[in-house]
């Protein structure tokens, strides 16, 4: 997320939100100011579920929360009715690398994530399966399981908190660009951690699945349900793109104003096979009241439920 965003987020807060919809709809939220805060902008910009990061998204240095911090975190969500909260790992984590001091750095930074998350009590925490650059695919998938078990050793008996492994945008050398490699790490997780997958509407376009036609969007979602499960996929990450489709490049725009267009949203909002799902932003912010206007670009297309 840009520098900055705290502030823009406090921009938005000049004028009333739009009313919350049916569905749960959110964007990442800024936690400038300590994680609590996260939650009172969230509302502000109109949203009923929301994401953050539980410390800076790129250092190392392991962060603790308060419990103070934590109650509020509860307190405020439940006074505003904001669910689920997701939060998303650390970006430095790699837990597929091949270099091994990288991936024992990484699994301790990964323990730190669910031990905030739970701290937080939030229901869902994101992770990208990771890169196998110097190594195969093969060893790349087995490292991030192992790594993922270890990490989570102890700690996930009461089944609360669910990993969300998330969809990437299918460069070389990363993992999660196939909707079938997700599964296959999402079975290999079974019995051991409590897991599901995170789609990230960018990186399905970007990684060569069509959303942008009615027909490859039935497609691409036939190919998700057989592959995941749609059920299996409790949070959407709604992002339009700057790149082309197919492209591999991981570049999030502003919804309807990109390579994914209005209509694919639209469809995604109103199948009646997502209606479980989260939906969260994660666009740039450009210009201020940009996140709020994300907000209400996605909260404008769900169409109020008609009866048969
Ligand atoms: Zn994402
Ligand atoms: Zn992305």
């Amino acid at each position: 997320m840009a520098r900055g965003l705290a502030q823009e987020q406090n921009q938005a807060f000049k004028r009333p939100a739009r009313a919350p919809t049916r569905l749960r709809i959110g964007i990442h939220t800024s936690i400038a100011g300590g994680v609590e805060n996260a939650a009172e902008r969230a509302h502000r910009l109109g949203c009923n579920t929301f994401q953050i990061f539980s410390s800076s998204p790129r250092q190392w240095k392991p962060h603790r929360l308060t419990a103070e911090q934590c109650q509020a975190m509860r307190t405020f969500r439940e006074q505003y009715d904001l669910k689920p909260l997701v939060i998303h790992s650390n970006y430095l984590i790699n837990l597929a690398g091949a270099n091994p001091a990288f991936v024992r750095q990484s699994i301790i930074a990964f323990r730190g994530e669910l031990e905030r998350t739970l701290a937080l009590g939030a229901e869902y925490l994101v992770l990208h399966p990771g890169s196998y650059r110097g190594g195969t695919r093969e060893t790349g998938m087995r490292r991030v399981v192992e790594g993922i078990e270890q990490a989570a050793d102890g700690l996930l008996r009461d089944g609360r908190l669910i990993l969300l492994l998330e969809n990437t945008a299918g460069a070389e050398f990363s993992l999660g660009g196939r909707f079938e490699q997700l599964a296959e790490l999402l079975q290999q997780l079974q019995g051991a951690v409590p897991a599901a997958a995170c789609i990230d509407t960018c990186h399905v376009h970007v990684s060569g699945y069509d959303l942008v036609t009615a027909e490859g969007a039935e497609v691409t979602l036939g190919l998700l349900d057989t592959t995941l499960g749609l059920k299996n996929i409790p949070v959407w990450h709604c992002n339009d793109a700057k790149a082309a489709p197919g492209s591999h490049l991981d570049r999030h725009q502003h919804i309807g104003k990109g390579t994914i267009g209005t209509a694919a949203f639209g469809r995604l909002l109103n199948d009646p096979r997502l209606q479980h799902a989260a939906f969260i932003a994660e666009t740039p912010i450009d210009k201020p009241g940009d996140d709020r206007r994300n907000v209400d670009a996605l909260k404008r297309l769900v169409r109020p439920i008609t009866l048969q």
